[in-house]
């Protein structure tokens, strides 16, 4: 079936987007809102973004016009009978979408296809009770859709093979990636991104280090292109704090979801970040300067060092352990020496925690040395697994538990974290690099700290540790 005309309901952030983005490649595109004002402010934003394109001389005059003539508003859903596809982006309630979906399901042929750019509501349930369930799938869009590249291709329980084919092909011959998943809560991006957030919020709920520390050592240090706080303050911590609770309800509260009462006061408070001027940043000043160690004085005097078969480094009595999410303190007390951790050391930053019983100059040697590699150093305080491996190890985790549970492939997974959320690399890529036994050590140190089964390791992760093992023996 050719997908000729499209249909958008809701003309918000989101449905705009969509609009822009089908029209622009050729397809009459009905513009649907239950408020008709809406419609015109989102074809005046098109207008808009399409005119400033071509003022940047990155579109023809004439091809924005005829995108624009391609926008069809329309106030009567009875009109999206022509419709060959229907994307749905009206508010994110179940009720207004099964309403939607039901009246769409007696207005529209049984050849339409029926589609919602949810970001969390089960297409199985919005499917459920409609005639030709087959026909109904979720198309999710990122924002700003024009941009994004992903579009994960959401099947139901009912959703049939050809329909994700069909939805697969037109979004590649829209420009984008799509990636295909089960109707599962949070799909692929919204589940696997959680640990992202919800370790820092512990980190800042634990004291560990101020926010822009945090962020710095995920932004600086690992490649993310923006630290996890910031980022909240930028998506507004209601809708951050919402997807986190929806996340949480949908999977039975798993504790690993568990939202975190430092967002909810933000929350509470009205603080949603950089559209109300203040979250976790005060938006309305400068951002506060990322506390940098100062540089050692005599720290190019570190001649010491030995690096034993145990992967520890010995400078002068002072031993530098890359973190396997034991505390510097639980190491000091094992190797009865100052201990400094450091965390993954994927640029010039390396963030170091110290043991409470080293000495001083321990520490600062240990500064010092990093200084010398030409290092910037960040200290936090003494917590299992730091801020980069922990975070890492935690997203790899839930990658590996949405694999595991048939939630999308591995490459699909990948995908979908490169390009949904710009992760530096896919969760599972970076897992086989950075080694699963090592993983695997890192989360059980963790759950043993805390006593938690947050940090359990998914049984995926498991099998991966004990089959790289058969490999090395
Ligand atoms: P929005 O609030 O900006 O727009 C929603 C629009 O839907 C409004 O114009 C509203 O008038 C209209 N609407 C509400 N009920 C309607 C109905 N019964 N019939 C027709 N129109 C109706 O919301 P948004 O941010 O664009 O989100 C839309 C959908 O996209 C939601 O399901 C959301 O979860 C999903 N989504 C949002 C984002 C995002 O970053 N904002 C990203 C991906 C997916």
């Amino acid at each position: 079936m050719t997908i000729h005309t499209v249909a958008v309901i809701g003309s918000g952030i989101m449905g705009a987007g969509i609009a822009e983005v089908a029209a622009s490649h050729g397809h009459p595109v009905l513009v649907y809102d239950i408020n008709a004002d809406a419609i015109s402010r989102a074809i005046d934003g098109i207008r808009g973004r399409l005119e400033s394109r071509v003022a940047r001389g990155k579109l023809g005059a004439h091809d924005a016009e005829q995108t624009l003539l391609r926008l069809v508003p329309v106030t009567d859903i009875h009109s999206l009978a022509v419709a060959d596809l229907v994307i749905e982006a009206a508010s994110e309630q179940m009720a207004v979408k099964k309403a939607l979906f039901t009246q769409l399901a007696e207005i529209c042929p049984a050849k339409t296809l029926l589609t919602s750019n949810t970001s969390s509501i089960s297409i199985t349930a919005i499917a459920a009770d409609l005639r030709h369930p087959e026909r109904v799938a979720g198309l999710h869009f990122f924002n700003p859709a024009p941009v994004m590249k992903l579009v994960e291709v959401v099947s139901g329980l009912a959703t049939s093979e050809e329909v994700v084919a069909q939805l697969m092909e037109l979004a590649t011959r829209w420009g984008k990636q799509p990636v295909r998943c089960h109707s599962t809560p949070g799909f692929i991006v919204n589940r696997v991104a959680r640990p992202y957030y919800a370790e820092a919020w512990r980190a800042l709920e634990e004291q560990v280090a101020a926010p822009e520390v945090i962020d710095a050592a995920l932004r600086e240090g690992a490649g993310f292109p923006m630290g996890p706080l910031e980022l909240t303050d930028m998506i507004g911590q209601d809708v951050n704090f919402a997807v986190t609770c929806s996340v949480f309800n949908a999977f039975w509260q798993e504790r690993r979801f568990l939202p975190s009462l430092v967002q909810q006061e933000l929350v509470l408070a009205g603080r949603f970040g950089k559209k109300s001027g203040q979250g976790v940043y005060n938006w309305r000043n400068e951002k506060p300067a990322v506390n940098w160690f100062e540089h050692v004085a005599g720290s190019d005097s570190v001649t010491q060092q030995q690096k034993r078969s145990d992967g520890v480094t010995d400078i002068g009595g002072v031993l530098l352990i890359e973190t396997q999410g034991e505390t510097a303190q639980a190491l000091a007390n094992r190797y009865a020496q100052p201990v400094v951790v450091f965390d993954r050391q994927e640029a010039d930053v390396t963030v170091i925690a110290a043991a409470a019983s080293n000495p001083t100059a321990a520490t600062l040697k240990a500064v010092g040395y990093f200084q010398q590699q030409g290092k910037r150093v960040l200290q936090v305080a003494d917590y299992p697994g730091l801020i980069i491996w922990r975070t890492v190890a935690m997203i790899v985790n839930e990658a590996l538990d949405a694999l595991q549970k048939g939630v999308a492939s591995e490459q699909d997974i990948d995908t979908a974290m490169r390009l949904g959320v710009n992760y530096p690399r896919g969760p599972l890529a970076w897992g086989e690099q950075l080694g699963w036994q090592r993983l695997l050590i890192l989360l059980e140190n963790l759950q043993r700290h805390y006593g938690e089964e947050r940090y359990r390791p998914s049984s995926l992760l498991r099998q991966r540790a004990l089959l790289e093992s058969s490999y090395e023996s």
